[in-house]
């Protein structure tokens, strides 16, 4: 190892002078004039951006219905009450997801179990949901971990086994495709968020995809308080003033000047995705090089629309642990990431009782990972800082 390098890292100037995020939102004058004129139409809320935009989002994954919601978190949230999931229920999810997934359960009630994920997918491990399905099973929530989808072949076929509803967790996938088939169109439902550092962004945001009448009723109705108008459904009338309030629900609608971004945004969306995949292929190119370093796995008929880039490091390769590395990415001034902290290690999950070991695949998983920066709005030039701070860095530690 050459000392340059060495100064390079401990005090020599890094990669790059500016820090480079590992996720941010492309916003254009396009976006800016679509807000500006819902802000100056009649409707901030509850208006005909909102349907539009629905509108858009069903064709776009071909899905009968959308409903939109203030965030990805409240989607799950409705989405996991009108499943039916509540207390004296489990649903089957992956530790390797951010809490919202699992949250949604325990916020009806219900009992998250645990699956184990597939080593070379990450994603959740069909085997291991067959494994904890017992009589309280209700459902189960995969989740398409950085953009590639589930093994739906088999997870549909083991809830059409037991009677289970799948919601899907595709806050990573949106524009993914499964065996040619759109995300948002496979599963009994299924949801998106729109944050920044996702495909689209609403600033925050989120929505529900299905197909079923019953479930899209439920949503809407679940999002406003629980109330209905819908004459068929109410129990009594006293006139055209009369609402009822059925069940405990909540505020959690989107506002038209969202949806109004969310209308813009889509339209790019494409070409979003291209230029993800674009950077995925440089950032492959190049590290297939390093034998200290794992590339992430894409299978036939996955169409990942690369939400995150996760490297797998090579620990027996390496002289240092992941935490070394990462700290050195950080002086380089690349903005990385861990994704994620397996849930159940989490101190609330952990004050609920469970334990460490339960998921041995997502557990040693979590201590090699390392999140690389990938989003539209990067340059060509951003992607070559990166490998080239990651070349340094990898080499300088290589056994
Ligand atoms: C972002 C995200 C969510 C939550 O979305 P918000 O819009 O931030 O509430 C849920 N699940 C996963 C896997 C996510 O990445």
């Amino acid at each position: 190892m050459s000392d340059s390098i060495k100064l390079a890292i401990h005090g020599g100037d890094p990669v790059r002078k500016t820090y480079l995020p590992y996720g941010k939102q492309w916003i254009d004058d396009e976006d800016i004039h679509s807000v500006i004129q819902t802000l100056q139409s009649d409707y901030l809320t509850t208006g005909p951006t909102i349907d539009q935009f629905e509108k858009r989002l069903a064709d776009y994954v071909g899905a009968k219905y959308a409903v939109s919601f203030a965030n990805g978190t409240a989607a799950l949230h409705a989405a996991s009450f009108v499943a039916g999931i509540e207390k004296g229920y489990e649903v089957i999810t992956t530790p390797m997801t951010f809490a919202a997934s699992a949250n949604s359960i325990l916020y009806n009630g219900g009992k998250p179990v645990f699956a184990d994920i597939d080593p070379k997918t990450y994603n959740i491990s069909p085997e291991s949901v067959q494994s904890l399905i017992n009589e309280k099973t209700k459902a189960i929530i995969p989740v398409d971990f950085t953009g590639q989808p589930c093994d739906y072949d088999q997870i549909i076929r083991c809830a059409e086994e037991y009677g289970l509803t799948i919601i899907e967790d595709a806050a990573h996938a949106f524009g993914a495709k499964y065996q040619e088939k759109r995300v948002g169109s496979i599963s009994d439902m299924t949801i998106f968020s729109f944050h920044p550092v996702k495909h689209m962004t609403t600033g925050e945001g989120g929505v529900v995809t299905t197909n079923e009448q019953e479930f899209y009723k439920q949503l809407i109705q679940f999002r406003t308080h629980g109330i209905t108008r819908e004459s068929s459904k109410l129990l009594e009338n006293h006139g055209p003033w009369y609402y009822e309030m059925q069940f405990l629900g909540y505020n959690y609608r989107m506002t038209d000047i969202q949806a109004a971004l969310g209308l813009s945004q889509i339209n790019k969306i494409d070409y979003f995705i291209e230029r993800r995949k674009k950077y995925v292929n440089m950032y492959n190119e190049a590290f297939q090089l390093l034998r200290e370093v794992e590339t992430p796995s894409q299978l036939p008929g996955y169409d990942s629309s690369w939400h995150l880039y996760v490297i797998r490091l090579n620990l027996n390769q390496l002289t240092v642990d992941r935490k070394v590395i990462f700290e050195a990415l950080q002086k380089e001034n690349i903005g990385v990431n861990v994704h994620y902290i397996p849930v159940h290690y989490q101190p609330f999950y952990r004050g609920l009782g469970y334990e460490k070991g339960i998921c041995p695949n997502a557990e040693q998983l979590y201590e090699k990972i390392i999140t690389l920066p990938l989003f539209p709005a990067m340059s060509e030039q951003d992607v070559l800082d990166v490998i080239k701070a990651v070349q340094k860095v990898i080499k300088y530690y290589a056994k």
